[in-house]
């Protein structure tokens, strides 16, 4: 008899995450401490329970750019070494205790400069903080492996910069490079010279695309820019036509996204908070689940959607009845996707999360 899927099961069970944003997974205690110490005035409140509601109920307003907007508050104490280190190492530690065993994190290192540090002073302070979250994570019996992903935004014109900072740090765990921020109007071919210098450097990354936006903005990513991997890509299913016998048909770029296991980074409860999809049992998740899309499960942002990888999987579970090997499948389909070296994939893999899963399987 498999053990019963229960939020607890499910939490003690190998994840690997592969989209959270730094900046949207602090803890609400902490932004109000951080705020405090260096003086930022511009919280809605400073108490805890309220910021959480805050926080999870701006991002509830169904647009992306009023989602976008919480992240003024975070990034606002997160402008100094300490800062950084204590959001990047109590990261690390929050994922470890939800059963993460693998992740990465991404953050633009140009939005926490305000205070003076450098790009590089930012990157560093980041890595270091994820170092000692491991440490503790691992002292407390939970350990995970976080790398970081160099986030640019796409309204701004710092993307080359960014990703020679990502190529500069590759062999100290920055595993890639990414784009984010409001889609519509800022397509990713803007940043052509920096996913082209990335290529030329055989260094990976992955693109918000498909979330706001529809297909153009999946195709540019994939056809102009190269990525390795799309950030959501839900709107793939805009390419997918389910006909009256239940067939699905895919169109040209669907297929291609299907056939090449393009990794989908696909972040439900983010989806629903942002409008780019209605609910859980309607989720494109679920149809790309079935049609055996590279499919993966993430949180996006943790704080402003009030979510874990375990919330996550919680509720996949409860709309499309997911059993254990489904949450394997996103599992391994998360650890296949990832950006580090092969072998030390497979170790995870078949160390890690396939022994683990074939306990709650079998026992
Ligand atoms: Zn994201």
């Amino acid at each position: 008899m498999p053990i019963p899927l229960t939020p607890d099961t499910i939490r003690s069970a190998p994840k690997v995450l592969l989209h959270d944003h730094l900046d949207g997974g602090l803890r609400p205690s902490t932004v109000i401490e951080l705020a405090e110490q260096v003086g930022y005035t511009d919280l809605p409140t400073t108490d805890v329970a309220e910021l959480t509601r805050w926080f999870v109920g701006s991002a509830d307003s169904g647009s992306l750019e009023r989602y976008l907007e919480t992240f003024a508050h975070t990034v606002g104490v997160m402008q100094t070494r300490e800062g950084l280190f204590r959001v990047a190492s109590e990261c690390a530690q929050d994922l470890g205790a939800d059963g993460v065993v693998y992740a990465e994190v991404r953050f633009a290192p140009e939005l926490h400069v305000e205070g003076g540090l450098s790009l590089d002073e930012v990157v560093r302070a980041v890595l270091d903080g994820f170092a000692d979250g491991r440490a503790i994570a691992t002292k407390a019996g939970t350990p995970i492996r976080v790398r970081a992903l160099l986030t640019a935004m796409r309204h701004a014109a710092r993307s080359r910069e960014i990703a020679e900072l990502a190529v500069m740090f590759r062999d100290e765990e920055v595993a890639g490079f990414d784009i984010a921020g409001a889609e519509a109007g800022f397509p990713p071919t803007r940043h052509l010279d920096a996913f082209e210098y990335l290529r030329r450097e055989n260094a990976h990354f992955t693109i918000h695309a498909g979330e706001a936006f529809g297909l153009p903005s999946i195709w540019e990513a994939l056809q102009w820019c190269g990525a390795d991997r799309l950030g959501h890509g839900v709107r793939i299913v805009d390419d997918i036509t389910v006909g009256s016998d239940g067939e699905a048909r895919l169109g040209r770029l669907a297929e291609y996204v299907r056939d090449k296991r393009i990794p989908l980074e696909m972040a439900p409860t983010s989806n629903i908070q942002t409008g780019a999809a209605e609910d859980y049992l309607t989720h494109p998740i679920g149809v790309l689940t079935d049609l055996k899309f590279r499919v993966t499960v993430n949180t996006d942002n943790r704080l402003m959607s009030g979510c874990s990888m375990t919330s996550e999987m919680v509720a996949l579970v409860d709309a499309f009845g997911y059993d254990w090997a489904d949450l394997r499948w996103f599992t391994v389909n998360a650890m296949k996707s990832a950006f580090l070296p092969f072998d030390q994939r497979l170790e995870i893999i078949e160390g890690t999360i396939k022994p683990a899963y074939e306990r709650l399987i079998t026992s």
